[in-house]
C-alpha cells in the first residue's frame, strides 16, 4: 500500500511539471525570488548558469595554498586559502558575503598566477567575480 502511495505521488507530481507551462500555471523568477528570498538565495542569471561548470574544477590538490600560511595566519581567519575559496566558500551562496570579504586578501594578478599553477585550470579569476557579483544582489535579494 505505501509503495502504492508512493507511485500516486510519484505521478501526480511528474503530471503537474508536464501540465503547468501549457495551463500557464508555472511558477517562475518572481515565485522564485518570494520563496528564497529570506534564505539570501538569488537567481542565478542564464549565462551565469552556462558558466558554472567551468567554475567547479578544483580536485584538492592544494598547490593554489602553497605559501600562503602567513597571509591567512595575518587575516585571523578571514581568509582560509584559495583552495577554500575555489572548493568551498564559493558554494554556498547565501555566505558569499564572507567569501568577498575572503577574496579582498588576494588580487586578481595573483589569481592569475595561481591559475596557471592549478592542474585542472580554475579560472579563478571568474569564480572571484562571480561570487562577488552575487554577493553584491544578496541583499537585494532578501529586501
Ligand atoms: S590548484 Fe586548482 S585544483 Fe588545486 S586546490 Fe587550487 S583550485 Fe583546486
Amino acid at each position: 500500500m505505501e509503495r502504492l502511495h508512493a507511485l500516486f505521488i510519484l505521478a501526480w507530481a511528474l503530471l503537474r511539471s508536464l501540465l503547468a507551462p501549457i495551463v500557464g500555471a508555472r511558477r517562475g523568477l518572481a515565485a522564485f525570488r518570494a520563496s528564497y528570498a529570506k534564505d539570501r538565495l538569488p537567481a542565478v542569471h542564464p549565462d551565469e548558469r552556462r558558466a558554472l561548470p567551468a567554475l567547479s574544477g578544483c580536485i584538492a590538490c592544494g598547490l593554489c595554498n602553497e605559501g600562503s600560511a602567513a597571509r591567512v595566519a595575518q587575516t585571523n581567519g578571514k581568509f582560509g586559502g584559495v583552495m577554500d575559496l575555489m572548493l568551498a566558500s564559493s558554494r554556498s551562496m547565501p555566505d558569499y558575503d564572507a567569501a568577498a570579504a575572503s577574496f579582498e586578501a588576494i588580487d586578481d594578478a595573483e589569481l592569475a598566477i595561481l591559475e596557471r599553477r592549478c592542474p585542472t585550470r580554475v579560472p579563478m579569476r571568474a569564480v572571484k567575480a562571480f561570487v562577488l557579483a552575487k554577493a553584491a544582489e544578496l541583499d537585494k535579494a532578501a529586501e
